[in-house]
């Protein structure tokens, strides 16, 4: 992506101001209209169909891009859904999370974690011991913005996902937006699953260990789910966090080792 211009999109689709969709994309000049009309299909492609698509253009000054390293991805197979959640819910502990917030996220997640009980268009922010919710507004949550994959590193992190049988494009969206928020001053852990019914794999990422994928973190059918970010108070500025995650243009120029991990309880003793 060197040389020309680059821009960050960003769609919203909504209906009767309830959330359905969304999506992130850092792309260069001539990429624009190509990826307009993607994100739009992407709005369109729900059974429920949106009454407003809010596509959003900004220029990005090249020299303020953090060019990063994806985080390493941990492909574990589970029993099911309880199995899933209590190796997350062990691998939070490790990270430092206490029990008390990892059962608050996981409850939340599969509550639907907005003030209201519905899903959020952003994510939870939870203090990683106290379990305070702290993002501003429990409606809506905080939406990590401006990432991307490289057009290099893209096409890698494709083929090894693909080697691994993930090549759904979830993934690859997901890894990038966990590789992004895995910077995020103050960050210890994210824990995520869709609120797509269709699609139950969820993850869990920590830095320094990476983004552990479990190909059930609920049951089919469930429109519940979500993302929660735990953070360290101690090493939490509110303002510096949300600028990062929300402002800050990174694209991923480097891809982490991906691995199919046989015994997921090894992690523990890692
Ligand atoms: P998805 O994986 O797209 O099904 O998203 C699952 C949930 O994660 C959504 O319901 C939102 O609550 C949250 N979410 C989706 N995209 C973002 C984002 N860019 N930043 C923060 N949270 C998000």
């Amino acid at each position: 992506m060197s040389g020309a211009k680059l821009y960050s999109l960003r769609m919203r689709a909504s209906r009767e101001g309830r959330h359905l969709s969304g999506g992130e994309r850092i792309v260069r000049e001539e990429l624009l209209p190509q990826t307009v009309t993607d994100l739009l299909a992407r709005a369109r492609s729900k059974p429920l169909q949106p009454d407003q698509v809010v596509v959003t253009l900004d220029a990005i000054a090249r020299e303020n891009v953090r060019s990063i390293r994806s985080l390493d991805l941990l492909a574990v197979e589970t029993a099911g859904t309880a199995a899933s959640r209590s190796l997350a819910a062990s691998l939070l502990s490790r990270a430092g999370v206490s029990e008390r917030a990892a059962e608050a996220a996981l409850d939340a997640l599969a509550r639907g974690p907005a003030a209201s009980g519905g899903n959020m268009r952003g994510a939870v922010i939870l203090d990683a011991r106290s379990a305070a919710r702290l993002e501003p507004d429990q409606e809506r949550g905080i939406r990590a913005s401006r990432f991307d994959w490289s057009d290099d590193a893209a096409v890698q992190a494709g083929q090894e996902l693909e080697r691994l049988g993930l090549g759904h494009f979830r993934t690859r969206e997901a890894l990038a937006l966990a590789s992004k928020a895995a910077l995020a001053p103050g960050m210890v852990a994210e824990l995520c699953w869709s609120d797509d019914p269709d699609y139950t794999a969820g993850y869990l990422a920590v830095p320094g260990l990476g983004y552990v994928r479990f190909p059930q973190m609920k049951e089919p059918g469930i429109a519940t789910g979500g993302r929660v970010f735990f953070v360290d108070r101690s090493a939490w500025d509110p303002a510096a966090f949300q600028e990062f995650l929300q402002r800050t243009p990174v694209l991923i120029t480097a891809v982490g080792s991906f691995r199919a991990v046989q015994d997921a309880e090894a992690l523990l003793r890692q």
